[in-house]
């Protein structure tokens, strides 16, 4: 396939996201992909596969446009896409042997959490969780078998910030890997640049940008025997995304750059109008000068994303009450979509959750902010 190439690896995110991983079909001139949904693909008369794809499974070109595009964007070499960022996360763990220990944020991702204790714990894999942000501690918690550091930062939900930098190089001085998950802050926060061997991103959330795809990724710096073993798992163990969510996918990931930057800028007009609002507790957001972490999240982020939480006067029931009287904002579950959508996280955690019970997280949307506040507003007075 002569396919024309629309760019270079040297240009810009904004232009990346645009281009990377896309060329003009050359058998229609068609200038957005079609879908390819064909499972299998023809051998030549020599027995190769000349376009590079043979069943599906294996490799299929929507996947590869996409892979190729956010690999464009983190900047890794090596980008394999599945089929949920749980995925993702799964095929990381696999990568590791029975009796090897991780050690993770106390703050993590409850399914990553989940997935690490409950189910590779069955299959012999050891997990600490600590807090991060006491880096004497994770140093602590380092075991002769320790072999991956898996960060995520901002943290879900409280928005705790951990040094990436730091733990990074921790994990590389006690001889093992460090993952970033990497879901909340794509772009604003680049991975590889701090140290981080894989990110990881749930392109559920921002990479696909419109709630309407499950897809995950994780990014390689390094085409090494682990990224080989990531590989693996997708294709031998088949846990890919379908060629529709990988068009999906590509398409949200065009508008990134600049959906970015309106979460952003909307999140910290929101958070500054929530601070000190009476009925508000506490705004829990790493752009605001009182936050705990703010000077870690201004080195290694260059804005600080479109999530926040709140703490309303009260308690579970005076929170979930201020969430029924929101007219535009929607009582959703995730985030990284147009629509701003707020979330009661101790209810769906479960009983053993440490989340304060009057917390709410909110995924800033891309609506006007004044709107957003003023909902906000009307639904705490
Ligand atoms: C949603 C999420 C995940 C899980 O991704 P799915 O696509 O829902 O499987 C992992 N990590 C973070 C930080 C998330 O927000």
């Amino acid at each position: 396939m002569a396919a024309r190439a629309l760019y270079t690896d040297q240009m810009r995110p904004e232009t990346l996201a645009v281009h990377a991983g896309r060329s003009i079909d050359p058998a229609t001139g068609a200038v957005t992909p079609p879908i390819h949904l064909s499972t299998t693909f023809e051998r030549a008369l020599d027995g190769s596969f000349p376009s590079g794809f043979a069943y599906t499974r294996e490799a299929n070109p929507n996947r590869s446009s996409f892979e190729a595009c956010v690999n464009a964007l983190e900047g890794g070499e090596v980008t394999v896409a599945y089929s949920s960022g749980s995925a993702a996360t799964m095929s990381i763990l696999q990568g590791l042997t029975p009796g090897d220990h991780v050690i993770a944020p106390e703050e993590i991702y409850f399914g990553t959490r989940h997935l690490m204790e409950t189910g590779f714990g069955r299959w012999g894999l050891q997990s600490s969780f600590v807090d991060m942000t006491d880096l004497g501690a994770v140093l602590a918690a380092i075991r002769p078998n320790t072999r991956l550091i898996w960060v995520e930062t901002p943290s879900n939900p409280v928005l705790k910030i951990v040094d990436i930098a730091a733990l990074a190089e921790m994990a590389h001085a006690a001889g093992a890997i460090c993952v970033c998950d990497n879901t909340w802050a794509p772009l604003i926060q680049r991975p590889f640049e701090l140290g981080v061997d894989l990110s990881m991103h749930s392109a559920t959330k921002y990479l696909g940008g419109h709630c309407d795809i499950m897809i995950g990724v994780v990014i390689a710096r390094k085409n090494d025997a682990f990224a080989e073993s990531l590989r693996l798992w997708q294709k031998m163990g088949g846990a890919i995304p379908s060629p529709f969510e990988c068009w999906l996918g590509l398409r949200g990931m065009q508008t990134l750059p600049w959906r970015m930057r309106a979460h952003c800028e909307n999140a910290s007009v929101v958070a500054r109008a929530l601070a000190g609002y009476p009925g508000v507790e506490q705004v829990h957001y790493p752009g605001l000068a009182s936050h705990p972490g703010h000077a870690i999240a201004k080195k290694q982020m260059s804005a600080f994303g479109g999530m926040l939480s709140i703490q309303v006067r009260g308690d579970a029931g005076d929170a979930m009450a201020m969430t029924n009287r929101l007219q535009l904002i929607t009582r959703a579950t995730s985030l990284g979509g147009a629509h701003t959508l707020i979330e009661h996280r101790k209810s769906i955690e479960g009983a053993a959750s440490k989340t304060p019970e009057n917390l709410l997280r909110i995924s800033v949307g891309l609506e006007h902010p004044d709107d957003i506040i003023e909902d906000l507003m009307q639904a705490l007075r």
